[in-house]
């Protein structure tokens, strides 16, 4: 069995962002659809779905066997010993710790983090101008919202919840080579709340929030580059009864400009000069993101030389780039008698 964290590519100290980066990028190099190598593609989807999630990824670090194994019963086994003698733990006693997270402490922990609302997820196409310029942009998603029928308390009259007795965990019984061992998992009654209630709300059957289908808007800043992140806070799934929400993540693509081409805080186009424009030098109106300028040509222009417009690049958190302009010769359509005459007379002064 390959090492997971080999698989992605990623260290151990790599954190939910990352591996998830990760895992992007080599499921896009190696999708079968794209020619890619389908066991590599397999390989790096089961490394995922273990990395990606906290609690398999926690048993994984400690045992080298991701939880489907453990439960699965027999045939877990000879993948439990494999990563099992490379991970050096020191005895029984931290195979049960792990299993009920560390005691009292671990629980109350992992209780808090069950009513975390999921983080979302989109990519937001933008063009040009809006890249440039920031924008505002809604879209419709599936996602929890807070119920506000109960104001996110679930219901009225709040009791113990009956299945877990209020501790918001259940007992689970697992076949392990040491024997059978108990793993507390979230009471599927309370979800991990430990309450339930006299009145449970009909809006949300108790959870104090529902999936809806419904917009979401945000604002993107200006001068946004192609393929950057940005975090919104607390505008994931809202949490359960009242707990912390999820936050948004949005990744940005960037239509390109027919005209202008970025290059980090700069923008460049390219200017047509007629070549006696570029020996001579003129001053010529020229087109930036933000209007027209008057750009000098200086006397004796070399093709492909950058001529500056200060400050009239892309703007981001109070800095300006510059408008850098790429001069390409135009050559004069046809070559009269008088032009040539002219030429030929100024053949003799270069
Ligand atoms: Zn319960
Ligand atoms: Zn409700």
């Amino acid at each position: 069995m390959s090492d997971y964290y080999d698989v992605l590519g990623v260290s151990k100290s790599s954190d939910k962002a990352e591996i998830k980066k990760a895992f992007r990028d080599k499921a896009k190099k190696y999708h079968p659809d794209k020619g890619g190598d389908e066991a590599k593609f397999k390989e790096i989807n089961e490394a995922y779905e273990t990395l990606g999630d906290d609690q398999k990824r926690a048993q994984y670090d400690q045992f080298g066997s991701a939880g489907g194994n453990f439960g699965g019963g027999g045939g877990g086994a000879g993948g439990f010993q494999g990563g099992f003698n490379a991970s050096g733990f020191g005895g029984v006693d931290d195979i049960f710790s792990s299993f009920f997270g560390g005691g009292g402490g671990g629980r109350s922990q992992s209780r808090t983090a069950n009513t975390k609302g999921s983080d979302l997820e989109v990519s937001i196409e933008l063009t040009f101008e809006e890249s440039i310029n920031g924008t505002e942009k809604h879209f419709a998603a599936a996602h929890f919202v807070s119920c506000k029928k109960c104001d996110e308390k679930g219901g009225e009259g709040k009791k113990s919840c009956e299945t877990c007795q209020g501790t918001g965990g259940v007992a689970q019984k697992f076949q392990t080579p040491f024997g059978v061992v108990q793993q507390q998992t979230t009471c599927p009654t309370c979800k991990g709340g430990g309450t339930s209630f006299e009145k449970t709300c009909s809006s949300c059957h108790g959870e104090g929030r529902s999936e809806k289908r419904d917009k979401i808007e945000v604002e993107i800043p200006a001068g946004i580059d192609q393929g950057q992140t940005l975090r919104f806070k607390g505008k994931g799934d809202a949490g359960i009864r009242g707990g912390t929400a999820g936050d948004l993540y949005v990744h940005i693509q960037i239509r390109s400009s027919r005209v202008f081409h970025r290059q980090g805080l700069d923008l460049v186009s390219e200017i047509e000069v007629p070549i006696i424009d570029a020996i001579l030098g003129t001053v010529v109106e020229a087109e930036t993101f933000w209007g027209k300028v008057d750009l000098t040509i200086p006397e004796n222009t070399r093709e492909y030389q950058m001529l500056r417009a200060k400050d009239k690049g892309v703007r981001k958190d109070g800095q300006q780039g510059d408008h850098l302009f790429k001069v390409k010769y135009v050559m004069p359509k046809k070559i009269s008698s008088k032009l040539r005459k002219d030429l030929e007379e100024a053949r003799k002064h270069v």
